[in-house]
């Protein structure tokens, strides 16, 4: 079923999980096992991440068909389309379908670290940003998709190097267009910065969508310095009202760094219910394929605690137990 349909058939809040396809047999089992125990959470979809450049295009769609027939869950494949060709994007999405997957997130993708194609790429390549992405499957495809973009509550990094700032209201012009190409739900970037998210909801839905699924990106802090990487790898800035509930003695303990960040997930959450009156429904994870602390934090999130999950919670203990 399409993501926007389930979407507004939910009254209460929800969540959906982000996941990666491991790199090896061992590892794709153990991930198949995880996911299906949080499936208590009850997530409305969960997702497969696409490697930068297609590096893992076997492995996604592999990933990808396996949870779509075996957890009765859902599954939205993430799509790049810059370095590629119709061929390559007509084979993925045939595939897709055929493993009865109808929810794509349409994606222009990054060059794979230590490559730069971005500038190079040919004038004739049929897709240079997500919007031709989506154009093209909504006007290939009609309704067989239902397809879901990214946005960027602290604006896009892209030409950072040659002194740009990551500018919201420079790339809502942008989402706009994906928007108005047919996208059906919207994922933004993880965050940390409350204010930052609200005010791009606020943007969002004066210059976009009143009703469109928009769905915060959340990344549970799993260790101090995980943290401070995928914060700067994604350009999230991290508040210093959070910044300063990490005391350096706690910094080398993964436990202590762990359950601040649960309290610290489970009040972004609140905020955002709240202050949205609840416009904001859907709260997306970027899991890293591990479930722990975010098992936590849905069971003690007042937004989110209606959510059966005791036990998930009981079997969620054993991060360390198999390769992923
Ligand atoms: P676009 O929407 O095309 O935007 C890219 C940049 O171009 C922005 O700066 C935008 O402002 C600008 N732009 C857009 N349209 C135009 C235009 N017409 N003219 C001029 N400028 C324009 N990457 C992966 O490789 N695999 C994944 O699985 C993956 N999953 C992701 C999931 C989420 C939820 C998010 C937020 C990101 C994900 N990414 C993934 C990263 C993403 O590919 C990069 O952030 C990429 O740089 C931008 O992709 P986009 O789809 O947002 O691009």
């Amino acid at each position: 079923m399409s993501i926007r349909e389930l979407y507004h058939e939910r009254t209460s809040p929800f969540i959906s999980l982000e996941f990666f396809p491991p790199k090896t047999e061992l590892g794709t089992r153990n991930l198949m096992e995880r996911m299906h125990r949080m499936t208590a959470l009850d997530p409305l979809f969960i997702t497969v991440t696409w490697g930068a450049g297609g590096t893992t295009a076997e492995k996604t769609l592999a990933l990808a068909s396996m949870a779509q027939q075996t957890l009765n869950i859902p599954v939205c494949m993430h799509l790049t389309c810059t370095n590629t060709d119709k061929i390559i994007i007509d084979d993925a999405l045939n595939r897709c379908y055929n493993a009865g997957i109808k929810n794509i997130l349409a994606l222009r993708g990054d060059p794979p670290i230590g490559e730069d194609w971005l500038d190079s790429q040919s004038n004739e390549s049929p897709f240079k940003y997500a919007v031709d992405l989506v154009r093209y499957i909504k006007q290939s495809y009609g309704n067989k998709f239902c397809v879901g973009v990214a946005a960027y509550p602290e604006g896009h990094c892209e030409g950072e190097a040659e002194g740009n700032e990551q500018d919201p209201l420079k790339d809502m012009v942008y989402l706009k267009e994906k928007v108005n190409a047919g996208a059906d739900f919207v994922i933004t970037q993880l965050f940390y910065d409350v204010e930052k998210f609200l005010s791009f909801e606020s943007l969002f839905r004066e210059q976009i969508s009143q009703d469109l699924p928009l769905f915060p990106g959340l990344m549970p802090i799993n260790s101090y310095l995980l943290f401070h990487r995928a914060a700067k790898l994604s350009h999230a800035s991290i508040p210093p009202s959070i910044l300063n509930r990490f005391p350096p003695e706690i910094h080398s303990d993964d436990n202590a760094v762990k359950s601040i960040g649960v309290d610290i997930l489970i009040e972004i959450i609140q905020e955002i219910y709240q202050r949205t009156s609840g416009r904001i429904k859907g709260f997306h994870f970027y899991t890293l394929n591990l479930e722990k602390a975010i098992a936590q934090i849905v069971s003690q999130s007042s937004a989110l605690s209606h959510i059966i999950n005791e036990s998930s919670e009981e079997e969620g203990e054993d991060e360390t137990g198999g390769e992923i």
